[in-house]
């Protein structure tokens, strides 16, 4: 595991951070909420301490709800372009969670688990590899 920063960012270019070091872990969410958050089959993410992750630059606008588990969540997407970019959660106050596909190099990015795969979409295959939960 190395301390290299990764650094990512919206489309286009207002929202910019970098995380220091390895992420705490790497998942999937099937999650319906995350379905419709990334108009996506699913979520892929990346949870850091809260401590290793730097805006640089932008303002991102936010959007808090009800997970299915009844935690407070808050999406955080960038105002011009829409992108989500990272996600903070009232049980885990000290982890952001980033949206792996906004970091400018995903090339490091391996998820090892898969959560909510009740509400994965049916032609999703699953990897028996990585520790797959049916919900959180
Ligand atoms: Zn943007
Ligand atoms: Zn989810």
């Amino acid at each position: 595991m190395s301390d290299e920063t990764k650094t990512g960012g919206c489309l286009c270019g207002k929202i910019r951070y970098e995380a220091s070091g390895e992420p705490a872990h790497t998942m999937l969410c099937h999650c319906k909420i995350c379905q419709k958050t990334s108009g996506s089959a699913l979520s892929t993410v990346a949870l850091f301490q809260k401590t290793q992750v730097k805006l640089l630059s932008g303002e991102m606008s936010s959007y808090a709800y009800q997970s299915d588990s009844d935690n407070t969540l808050e999406i955080n997407f960038c105002p011009t372009c829409g992108s989500p970019v990272m996600l903070t959660m009232s049980h885990m106050p000290d982890l952001v969670s980033i949206k792996a596909g906004s970091f400018d190099d995903t090339s490091w990015y391996k998820p090892t688990v898969n959560i909510w795969t009740d509400s994965r979409q049916p032609w999703v295959k699953l990897d028996p590899e990585v520790t797959n939960l049916p919900q959180q």
